[in-house]
This record gives C-alpha cells, structure tokens and sequence, in this order.
C-alpha cells in the first residue's frame, strides 16, 4: 500500500500523512473505541465546521472521552491543514481515540491521553452519469447497536454492509430496522411520496448528516412540503422518488432498489429541483465561504 504524501496532522504534529504512525496498542486500533468526522471543504471554505465540531463534542461526551481541544484550537488545526493542502475542495477526516494504553482492558484506563488525527483529501464532485441516471442500491437488515447517532469509529456493521452493496453491483445499501427505513451504509435516506419530501427523524437510530439538515433547509425554503416521521420499508419500496445523501455524494437519486426501479426509474422532477438548488447553494454559500444561504 502506498499513501499520498497529503498533508495530515497527529497529536500536535503536521506532517505528510505516509510519515505518521500510531501504537499498537492504540484502543482506537484494538476496540474501535473512537469517535470521526468527515468535513467538506469548498474552495478552501470549511462547510459548517462549528455543526461539525458540535457534533464531534456531542459525540466525544457521549462515549467519555474529555474533548482535547478548545473549539479555536479545532479552527487552527483544521484551517492550517486546509490552507496547506493543494485541492480547492477537499474532505477532511478528523479522528479522535480513546488513545494507548497498556495492559489490555476493555474499560477505561485510568491514564489515557486522546489519539487526534486529521488528514486531507481530494472532494470531488459527485459523477456526472450518477446524477443523470441515479444510481442502485440494496435493501439489508440493520445489524448495528442502539447508539447510531454516535459517530463512532467502530463501524463493522456499516463496512459489511457497504461490501454487500459492492458485492451486488451497486452503489449503496439501505439498512432497514424492524420494517423501517433507517439510513444508508454512509448515507441518509429520503423519499417523495406525492410530491412530499419524507425522512425519518433524527434518533439514536441513525446518524444525523449535515447534508440531511441541508437538504431539509434547502426543500423548506423553496415551498416543498418536508415530513420527519418514521418511513416504512412499504413506503420506501413503494415511494414515487429515494435520494441518499451525504457530504461526499451531495444528492443522489436511488432509481432502483433490490432490481427493481423506484417511480419511474428514472431521477424524478423533485430530485432535479433539489439536485439544482444544492448546486446553486454550493456556488453561492459554500463556495463563498458562508454557512447559510
Ligand atoms: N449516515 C451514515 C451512517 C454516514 O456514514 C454518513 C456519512 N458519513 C451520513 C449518514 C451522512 O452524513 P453527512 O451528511 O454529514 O456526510
């Protein structure tokens, strides 16, 4: 395996990524005990870094590790890598573990000091025949535990899932949970069902993307009904358009599910409204540099 030399940054290092290393006994390595972030950056603008680093405290909280930075210290960071690297747009992922610690012992070591690494990658817009034609997704059985709302690190039954939609040719996999709608592998889950925008809420059941809130926002504002209540796989197989969105794929519409087309299997009338006014809300408020239109 060889890594770009991209720029990277490990517990109060810059450096080429391919030159850091971590313990071995790393918890975040042995347990998965960890919490991440992904962060689109638009020609060099961090898109809602605060959103994200509100998500990352949330989340940090939530498994008990003491967050490692004041919110300045996180823009330092992540502004310094983002002025550095060569790509306009870029993704950031920013990791935080548990950290090392000797011997091996499931509960918290009484002396831990946070693993924190950062490092930045192309973002390259999503591909024109995607949107143009949609993509295909599976439908699977949501195997993960109760707390989906932790961005947590630990994500076996997402990687498995993600394999299965590899594995069945297609571009994402659909999690559903006692004959509801979840969210994807790496994405949220809408649908339109007479012109209405549905989406499940936010819950411990799935993790709430910044691209979901986006999305929202963006349908609100140009008068399109949006309801937050639970989606039922009947209505999801039955839904006249499936989108997924995430920060790295924006708005894709799923055209067809477990082989068989959703609506007319083609990207619908609402997708293109929304794919448009997400493009235009790129142009002018995150390519510009603003969190809000
Ligand atoms: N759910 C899951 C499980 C995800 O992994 C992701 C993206 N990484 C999302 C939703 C979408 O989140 P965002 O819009 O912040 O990228």
């Amino acid at each position: 395996m060889t890594l770009p030399a991209f720029n990277a940054y490990l517990n109060g290092r810059f450096a080429p990524l391919d030159s850091l290393t971590v313990s071995v006994m790393d918890r975040g390595f042995l347990f998965g005990d960890g919490v991440y972030e992904m962060i689109p950056v638009y020609n060099r603008h961090v898109f809602r870094l605060d959103a994200h680093l509100d998500r990352l405290t949330a989340n940090l909280a939530a498994i008990g590790i003491t967050d490692p930075h004041e919110r300045h210290e996180w823009h330092k960071i992540i502004n310094r890598l983002v002025d550095e690297e060569i790509f306009p747009d870029q993704q950031i992922y920013l990791q935080v573990t548990r950290g090392p610690a000797w011997p091996r012992n499931h509960a918290f070591p009484a002396e831990v000091s946070p693993t924190v690494l950062l490092f930045a990658d192309e973002l390259p817009a999503p591909a024109r025949e995607q949107v143009e034609n949609g993509v295909s997704a599976i439908t699977i059985p949501d195997l993960r535990w109760q707390r989906c709302n932790i961005k947590a690190i630990s994500l076996l039954a997402n990687v498995l899932a993600k394999q299965a939609a590899v594995e069945a040719g297609v571009t994402e996999a659909v999690l559903i949970r006692d004959g509801q709608l979840m969210e994807g592998a790496a994405s949220n889950i809408f649908i339109v069902k007479d012109g209405v925008l549905r989406a499940p809420p936010p819950s411990t059941q799935m993790l709430t993307g910044i691209t979901y809130d986006v999305v929202i926002e963006l349908a609100q504002s140009h008068g399109i009904a949006v309801e937050l209540a639970p989606v039922s796989e009947a209505a999801l197989r039955g839904a006249d358009e499936v989108w997924l969105t995430s920060s790295t794929k924006e708005v894709l519409a799923i055209t067809r599910l477990d082989d068989a087309p959703i609506g007319s299997g083609l990207p619908g009338s609402l997708y293109r409204r929304i794919f448009q006014y997400y493009q235009d809300f790129k142009t002018g408020v995150m390519r510009a540099g603003k969190d809000f239109a």
